[in-house]
């Protein structure tokens, strides 16, 4: 482009520009706001523009070699105020009494006085100018003058790729119009206007992606899995509980997917303890009656073990073979060769394994069904590699973290998503106390009455998240500390992650049996551990942990119908950390922690870097502007989904994008 040349270009490929597209894209991350401003209405340490006549000669005062202050009077309106110019002494020569300025600075109302950042000696026709993100290399104005040239150059190429019914349906702007007051909005309300637009256009684009991706792979593969809706009510009606609407609703949902040749992209939410594994064991289940194998994928050895074993159970009167795969199978030889042959001849119905499951040489004869669970474990990698295994398998994923419906969208746009709203019947809400760690002892007499009446309890010990050394350690000090104290009355047993996998499966059987009154456990029994005896939780130094991995470890008790209780033991150093363990004693309800979690430490934390796949947005914010990303998403489908989408001619700029967006090879995943 006219204006920039190869030290430029590096430069601003550093902030991630590379073409004259993407520089259009990049809008100001805030305006300055060059209006005038009356005195009565301005409040302190705000950055205002002033405007008055200079009431006194300027002083200017210097201090070592590079640094000065600038001083005089203004007169606005009626009022004398006196203006600073820090380390500017070339101001000062430009200063006359008598003369009229507009300043741009810091308005300090105790003192009376605006700190100088800019003289306007014209301000100009707009009252606010954007401020771009900048670096070392490339300087604010200059960033500013390529805008200006590229907007002028090549305005014309900026194509509306919101169809114009939509557009005008929501008052949205051309694109063209809509660039230009992104980067140069005349006052606040055509910038708030311009934003307006720009984020449904963000939000707009990222979805038509999402939902054409979906069309297209719906389109393309996926099997009729024609299940047999008698043996299927039968092994619901064998079940040991009635099922909640909820499971009932999310079944349906699952079930007329699988029956469709469409291709099952779900997400399967539900907070812990809402009944998800029954509602997975029937999605198998269905896949076995239509003649096809399924799969169980989950994150640790332990929960495949318990699912395998609870499947087993569940599937014992229904002529289903369960096989577990995990790395401990894989290191017995033979029983793995046995196994893989009988995944390969089909006698195998139902596999339950770790990522074990997606090695190369794990062959099915006819994969219809992968369940995850937990799947925000899995990189989305692996899950690719699974759907390999079979002629494009449908895709059921279990999920206890719950995410706010707004970031399940943008997260799993590409999903259908079912979720359980309830749970069971007959639960009591585990009740939560925080406490501080001098009121340790009292925690522990109530855990220890709380064994005496025959329940069992968890001990979760601190996380140290450098080490995993350290985080041994501690556990290991916590039960002899812990064992010292009950035993031999009660019995105390130790879970931790350096364990091999049998060692552990062996200590969770014992727990399950009651070998043990007290397990003391590090995160490894965050997910999915199923022992409902189990109603005491003490998590020590709870502050350490995310509020996502609290409630986690918090559904490991309440999973009966007795009362179960949560003792948090935190000595917070922050008001934030106080804030959390508040959340935790206020609700148990994991959507609202999420959303909680959401406001009080920001997406980016909660999501961490395990999930690919999640776009940056750059104008809009998917929890404040969650409205729109719903309008978006609504408005995308209808248009996606509309069999004359190709044809319309109102569609152009759409399938242009579209076309350009795949040919870049963007994966949308
Ligand atoms: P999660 O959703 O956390 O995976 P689980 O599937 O492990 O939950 O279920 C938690 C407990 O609730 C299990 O012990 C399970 O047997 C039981 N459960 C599931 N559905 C029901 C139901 N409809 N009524 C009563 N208990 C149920
Ligand atoms: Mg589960």
């Amino acid at each position: 482009m006219k204006g920039v040349g190869p030290k430029n270009a590096v430069a601003l490929s550093k902030l991630g520009i590379n073409t004259v597209g993407e520089l259009l894209q990049t809008y100001p991350f805030r305006y300055d706001d060059f209006a005038v401003r009356k005195l009565s209405e301005i409040t302190d340490q705000e950055k205002v523009t002033l405007k008055g006549t200079v009431a006194s000669e300027a002083v200017l005062t210097r201090f070592g070699r590079k640094k000065s202050r600038l001083n005089f009077r203004l007169l606005v309106d009626h009022d004398v105020v006196m203006v600073t110019f820090f380390n500017q002494p070339y101001l000062a020569p430009k200063i006359e009494t008598g003369q009229e300025m507009v300043i741009y600075g810091k308005w300090d109302s105790k003192r009376q006085r605006l700190a100088g950042m800019k003289m306007l000696f014209n301000a100009g026709t707009n009252d606010i100018a954007g401020v771009y993100r900048s670096s070392k290399e490339i300087k604010q104005a200059t960033i500013k003058k390529i805008v200006v040239t590229a907007y002028e150059l090549y305005k014309d190429l900026l194509i509306d790729i919101i169809p114009l019914e939509t557009r005008t349906k929501f008052r949205l702007l051309p694109r063209q119009k809509m660039v230009h007051d992104m980067h140069f909005p005349v006052n606040q309300t055509s910038a708030r206007l311009a934003r307006r637009s720009a984020t449904f256009d963000e939000f707009f684009r990222f979805q038509v992606k999402l939902q054409f991706i979906r069309k297209t792979e719906h389109k393309e593969q996926g099997i009729r899995l024609a299940y047999n809706n008698a043996k299927l009510r039968s092994f619901i009606a064998a079940l040991p509980f009635e099922l909640t609407d909820a499971q009932k609703k999310v079944i349906n949902e699952i079930c007329s997917d699988m029956h469709h040749d469409v291709h099952m992209n779900r997400l399967l939410q539900g907070d812990v303890g809402s009944g998800k594994t029954v509602v997975a064991a029937v999605a198998l289940y269905a896949a076995v009656t239509a003649g096809f194998q399924a799969a169980l994928m989950v994150p640790t050895e332990i929960l495949a073990q318990q699912h395998a074993e609870k499947l087993d159970r569940l599937f014992a009167k229904f002529d289903v073979t369960v096989a577990l795969l995990t790395s401990a199978t894989a290191s017995r030889v033979k029983t793995r060769r046995e196994l893989l042959k009988h995944l390969n001849d089909g006698q195998i119905n139902v596999v339950v394994g770790t990522h074990a499951l997606i090695q190369d040489d794990v062959v099915f004869k006819r994969l219809g069904l992968v369940v995850t669970d937990e799947q925000h474990r899995f990189g989305v990698n692996q899950r690719q590699k699974f759907k390999q295994k079979g002629t494009l398998p449908d895709v059921l994923a279990m999920t206890a973290t719950p995410i706010p419906r707004t970031l399940a969208i943008t997260m799993y746009g590409e999903m259908d998503i079912s979720t359980i709203t309830e749970l069971p019947a007959g639960r009591q809400p585990i009740e939560t106390v925080w406490l501080r760690e001098k009121q340790l002892q009292e925690a522990l007499l109530f855990l220890t009455r709380q064994l005496e009446l025959g329940a069992q309890a968890y001990v979760i010990s601190p996380l140290i998240e450098e080490s995993e050394m350290m985080d041994l350690k501690n556990a290991e000090e916590v039960f002899s500390r812990l064992a010292k104290q009950l035993e031999p009355r009660y019995h105390v047993g130790l879970l931790h992650g350096r364990m091999k996998a049998t060692e552990k499966n062996d200590v969770m059987s014992a727990f399950k049996a009651k070998k043990f009154d007290v397990l003391v456990a590090t995160t490894v029994i965050e997910v999915g551990v199923d022992v409902p005896n189990a109603t005491v939780m003490l998590i020590l130094d709870a502050d350490r942990f995310g509020l996502a991995q609290l409630h986690q470890l918090r559904g490991r008790v309440g999973r009966g119908s007795k009362q179960s209780y949560c003792f948090l033991i935190a000595d917070p150093k922050s008001e934030y950390g106080v804030s959390r363990m508040k959340v935790m004693t206020e609700t148990n309800n994991g959507f609202i922690i999420a959303q909680k979690d959401l406001e009080l430490r920001g997406q980016g934390d909660l999501l961490g870097n395990k999930q690919a796949g999640v776009p940056d947005f750059q104008v809009g914010d998917p929890v404040a502007d969650l409205r729109v990303l719903q309008v978006a998403q609504t408005e995308a489908a209808e248009i996606i989904n509309d069999p004359a989408f190709m044809q319309k001619s109102e569609n152009k700029g759409l399938l242009t994008y579209l076309k350009q967006e795949l040919a870049q090879g963007i994966s949308f995943d």
